[in-house]
């Protein structure tokens, strides 16, 4: 196994190692702690505040963002020494992407009943500050990534809001927000891919970057889920509904790495969305723990053998068992928990 450390630390000055010393220079960091962290380990990103009061009958699994990290510590997969803590966006980072209307009403809850209907929200002072720690935690995962190669939230994916309005149960676009700060703050502009394999579309994702050549959006979804009116992505690949973990994995594996290739990233996003899972309520897919085990690996692996950066979000998952849920989620630390410990980072 090749040691990717020197890649990502120390060494010759591979593309990566000059990005990291740029990040630990010149780049304007949004977390000025960064470069102090104690851990050695696989940082996770990971806030108390992701998580607001809903009504115990609302269908969204608000209850799973604590639960991830709990389930990550009860299971000893990692220590509370690996755990980095975002801050939370300010209107201005949000502004990189979303228009100063929307936010003004989102902050400020003058959001109309017929919009929040779209989003699947009430409107709280609770959700506005879950959101925007949770893109908070996606920029610093990001950012840790830059300096360490590999690092993971334990939220983010809401990869469906779009720059003026949200939509299903997303109400921020964190990734595109990462995206965006992190290529306009490097001397030279970064280039981003962001893997987005929720099974929906990332459909806001795609709409906010369709002119922005420095960010390659690339979704495998389920062709017959939400949203019905699909956005085009760089690469769309639409499955059908029952798709099983051997053709959904080589699905995968026909593409990322040419798309590594030819686009050349110097960071990936990477949605690790559990709802292509068999049991997700809103899934229509067939993958198994273990497909999603073997998903992650991939993915992870195949970046960062490559020397990218790459940071990891939690995307969708849709149950009531929330303790099931978290686990299943939990699912791609441990996948970058392997590749921390077999790269050798
Ligand atoms: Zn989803």
């Amino acid at each position: 196994m090749t040691c990717v450390k020197r890649l990502f630390s120390k060494g010759p000055r591979s593309k990566v190692a000059w990005l990291i010393g740029e990040a630990l220079t010149s780049c304007r960091c949004f977390h000025a702690e960064l470069v102090r962290h104690e851990s050695s380990a696989l940082p996770v990103v990971h806030h108390s505040k992701y998580v607001c009061d809903l009504a115990p009958s609302h269908r969204f699994p608000m209850g799973k963002f604590p639960r991830v990290l709990q389930c990550l510590l009860r299971d000893q997969v990692i220590t509370e020494k690996q755990v980095w803590v975002p801050e939370i966006a300010s209107k201005d980072l949000l502004s990189c992407v979303h228009t100063e209307d929307y936010l003004d009403n989102f902050i400020n809850g003058k959001i109309s009943e017929q919009e929040q209907r779209r989003t699947g929200f009430p409107w709280s002072e609770g959700i506005v500050r879950r959101c925007r720690y949770e893109t908070g935690g996606t920029v610093l995962a990001a950012e840790v990534a830059l300096q360490r190669g590999l690092a993971c939230s334990t939220a983010g994916g809401t990869h469906h809001a779009f720059p003026s309005y949200g939509s299903g149960f997303c109400l921020l676009n964190d990734l595109a927000v990462a995206a965006k700060y992190m290529m306009d703050n490097s001397p030279t502009k970064r280039k981003v891919l962001i893997v987005d394999l929720d099974v929906h579309q990332g459909d806001g994702t795609a709409f906010i970057f369709k002119e922005e050549p420095s960010v390659f959006t690339f979704s495998v979804h389920c062709g017959k889920n939400f949203p019905l009116r699909k956005q085009q992505s760089d690469l769309d690949i639409s499955v059908e509904d029952g798709l099983e973990d051997k053709d959904y994995l080589s699905t995968v594996e026909a593409h990322l790495p040419w798309l590594l290739e030819t686009f050349r990233p110097d960071l990936v996003l990477y949605d690790a969305g559990v709802d292509p899972h068999w049991e997700d309520e809103l899934g229509r897919l067939r993958l198994t723990d273990q497909g999603l085990y073997q998903r992650d690996l991939f993915v992870l692996k195949t970046v960062v053998k490559r020397g990218v950066p790459i940071a990891a979000v939690i995307g969708g998952g849709y149950s009531r068992d929330i303790d099931r849920l978290a686990l299943r989620h939990s699912i791609v630390h441990r996948a970058a928990t392997q590749v921390w410990r077999e790269c050798g980072m």
